[in-house]
């Protein structure tokens, strides 16, 4: 017999541990399933100066105050358990199948989170943490490259942001793309083009080029180049490579039960994180607007729990439209 639960929470990452929290203090009968061990991306970082409270945080240290504080309100997490599928019963509960077993519960908040796309390119791997010298957030890392030298790669929207932002923090930063124009907006790409062309700006565009290796000793030191039409390579001194070529989100086994964007990310309306399926949120980078920032993650946990318990208490909350439902101070 499958156990039930009011809520099954996909993924400990941030967004699960916060939602987890949330329904647990709630008293509402919680299971966190998590495929490896909590934490999500930001256990991949020893240094985290955004998080409001804390001047700087190591991720795990972060991780195991935010797991220690839903187990405590009675949160039920259970590491080593990927799910693989969800079905909707027809008296409204939810199954979720995963390799430890079934489980049936009224509600579920998907928290699986996004990777960053990689480059796949030698060196990548090993330098990987922003003490090292890879990154995959300008937001979250630039300040660390103060005075440094640093190579952007990517041509989209986040790209050139996060390549704008860097330039408030690096000595010279260089943005190549692969392809011979950007993907960005028409606005973005004239910002950046005209921070590059300032007299002594600190930003040096190089279009048709790829990074082929990242070397160094126990950091980064340079990244190869490559013009992609000239076949021309040439070594770039750099103390940091930033990769800003996109997000994959783990939505696979959700194709099918939910509705996803063309690149995976779980539809929803945004204010109250509802899937296109009665009783399954969604909360965190795998959902489709995300900021991809820790706390913005963790807060779409705290929403999307508090949005469990309207949908608890009127089912048919469910179909109504984001602007007739919840006056301000209505809970
Ligand atoms: C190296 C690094 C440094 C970063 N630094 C910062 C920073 O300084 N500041 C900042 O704001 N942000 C930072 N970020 C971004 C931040 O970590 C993410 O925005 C945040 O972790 C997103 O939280 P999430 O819970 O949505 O997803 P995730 O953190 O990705 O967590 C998702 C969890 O779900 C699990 N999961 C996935 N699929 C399944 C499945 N099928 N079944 C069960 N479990 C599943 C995963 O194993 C994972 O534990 C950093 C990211 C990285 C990689």
């Amino acid at each position: 017999m499958s156990e039930h639960y009011d809520c099954v929470i996909v993924g400990a990452g941030p967004a699960g541990l916060g939602a987890a929290l949330y329904t647990s203090r709630d008293r509402l009968k919680t299971l966190v399933l998590e495929k490896f061990v909590p934490g999500g991306q930001i256990i991949n970082t020893d240094r985290i100066e955004n998080y409001p409270g804390f001047e700087r945080i190591p991720g795990p240290d972060l991780i195991e105050r935010m797991q220690k504080q839903a187990v405590t309100f009675g949160a039920q997490i259970k590491t080593s358990s990927e799910v693989t599928a969800l079905k909707r019963l027809q008296e409204g509960d939810i199954e979720v199948s995963c390799d430890t077993g079934k489980y049936i519960t009224r509600a579920v908040v998907l928290a699986p989170g996004s990777d960053y796309r990689k480059l796949g390119v030698p060196g990548e791997e090993k330098f990987r943490s922003a003490g090292a010298g890879v990154s995959y957030c300008g937001t979250c890392d630039a300040p660390f490259f103060k005075g440094k030298q640093v190579v952007a790669v990517g041509g989209g929207n986040t790209a050139l942001e996060e390549t704008l932002h860097l330039t408030k923090y690096a000595d010279k930063v260089t943005l190549i793309h692969r392809r011979d124009e950007f993907r960005a907006t028409r606005v973005l790409q004239e910002e950046l083009l005209g921070k590059a062309n300032e007299q002594n700006s600190n930003l040096l565009v190089k279009y048709s080029t790829v990074a082929t290796v990242i070397e160094g000793q126990d950091k980064v030191q340079s990244v190869k180049l490559k013009n992609v039409k000239t076949g021309e390579v040439q070594d770039c001194p750099c103390d940091g490579v930033f990769i800003f070529i996109g997000m994959v989100p783990n939505t696979e086994f959700l194709r099918g039960f939910v509705e996803l964007t063309e690149n995976g990310f779980i539809k929803c309306d945004c204010a109250y994180l509802r899937t296109n399926v009665p009783g399954v949120f969604v909360a965190g980078d795998c959902r489709v607007g995300a900021a991809m920032q820790l706390a913005t993650a963790v807060g779409d946990g705290v929403n999307a729990a508090m949005m469990l318990k309207q949908y608890f208490r009127d089912p048919n909350w469910w179909n109504e439209a984001v602007s007739d439902v919840l006056q301000p101070g209505g809970w």
